[in-house]
């Protein structure tokens, strides 16, 4: 009885590092055993994690000079879209300033002063909270940009816009297969996301996923909430995520799960690594860790008969009216072929890779 659930831990825990997935502690691949929601973040998560410039519209600026600003702001910044700003002025060889002052907006964007201007870097939402207007032409722009699942970022310089930039983000290969998988198995999937609305459903619908199940432009404080809704309505909840901006989501979720490559505060906050680095190991973990689940289950209830009917016969429970005595010598067998059946049956775990093929072949 004492070995039913540790020896099924250590061969499931075991099995799934053998996979590539770290997986902290048995409370975690409980809750991910029994969860059935399972919330995505967006940028690093679904996508590849490798923002590129696609268009930059600056009618009164050239575009060297509009990227110039822009990349001086998110030198400074860590966020996954700040690698694309960075990257194009690169290429461009752009030689850029150092803000006077800088501050970064989580989930929002860039405050700062460049080159005594005061500056803003960031989605629309927050220009306009900082009383930017946003003029038609950007306007019609961004709308065009967003619905083919591109991000907007517009750079205000003294409270005018003076240009914008579409960044796109490659989805993951295996996003797609991993999505149809989840909701073969009756997940309840959610995009959580700090993205504009139709930048979220227009990637949403790449992945098939329908507008109800996407949460855009959630700022960063009400992702957390967003999960707690989810637990209240469902259960427990898995959450994916990169770490930025949504370690206390992650924190907060039942089970967590982070992709290596995302950033060290997501390895800190998960409670599952995917060290390959590849989503697929969603699955692996979600069927390992059931598999792990049953075998402990099934090794807990035979060994409560076992010891139900053993220990009683062992203390002499027939002898008054069969006359059946068990031995010492054979009931200290019984109980040592007691825990030799429930390591057997945990060892079975570790042929999972053999009935998984087949699954994995999708990916
Ligand atoms: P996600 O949920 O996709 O990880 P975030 O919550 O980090 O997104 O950010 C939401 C939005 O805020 C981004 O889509 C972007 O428009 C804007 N934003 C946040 N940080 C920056 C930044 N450093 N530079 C430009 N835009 C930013
Ligand atoms: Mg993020």
């Amino acid at each position: 009885l004492g070995l039913a659930t540790p020896a099924a831990l250590v061969v499931g825990l075991g099995k799934a590092s053998q996979r590539g997935i770290l997986i902290r502690t048995g409370a975690a691949l409980e809750a991910l055993a029994q969860t059935k929601v399972m919330v995505f973040d967006k940028t690093g998560t679904l996508t590849i994690g490798k923002p590129q410039i696609t268009d930059v519209y600056s009618p009164n600026f050239s575009s060297e000079e509009a990227l110039t600003l822009a990349a001086s702001l998110e030198h400074s910044s860590e966020h996954p879209l700040a690698l694309a700003f960075i990257e194009a002025a690169q290429s461009k060889g752009l030689a850029l300033d150092r803000p006077d002052r800088f501050e970064t907006v989580p989930g929002q964007g860039i405050r700062a002063s460049l080159r005594q201007k005061f500056t803003l870097l960031g989605n629309r939402t927050f220009l306009q909270s900082m009383s930017v207007s946003i003029p038609k032409t950007f306007q019609e722009r961004l709308e065009v940009w967003e619905t083919e699942g591109k991000t907007s970022v517009v750079l205000a310089v003294d409270f005018h816009v003076v240009a914008a930039f579409a960044v796109r983000d490659e989805l993951r290969a295996e996003s797609y297969a991993l999505i149809q998988w989840l909701r073969a198995e009756k997940f309840q999937i959610r995009l959580l996301t700090g993205d504009r609305k139709s930048t979220a459903e227009a990637i949403g619908r790449n992945l098939g996923l329908d507008p109800s199940e996407i949460y855009a432009e959630v700022l960063p404080s009400a992702k957390e909430e967003k999960i707690s809704e989810l637990q209240n309505l469902f259960g427990p909840v898995t959450m994916v995520g990169d770490g930025v901006n949504d370690a206390p989501a992650m924190a907060r979720a039942s089970c967590s799960v982070s992709l290596l490559g995302g950033t060290d505060v997501a390895l800190e906050a998960a409670q599952v690594t995917l060290m390959r680095g590849h989503l697929s190991g969603i699955r692996d973990a979600v069927l390992l860790s059931q598999a792990t689940l049953r075998t402990i289950r099934q090794n807990l209830l035979a060994s409560f008969f076992y010891n139900a009917l053993g220990i009683p016969i062992a203390a002499g429970a027939l002898m008054p009216h069969f006359g059946i005595q068990l031995s010492p010598v054979l009931a200290g067998a019984a109980m040592a072929l007691s825990s030799l059946s429930v390591l057997v049956n945990s060892l079975r775990l570790r042929r999972f890779h053999q009935w998984n093929q087949n699954e994995l072949k999708s990916f």
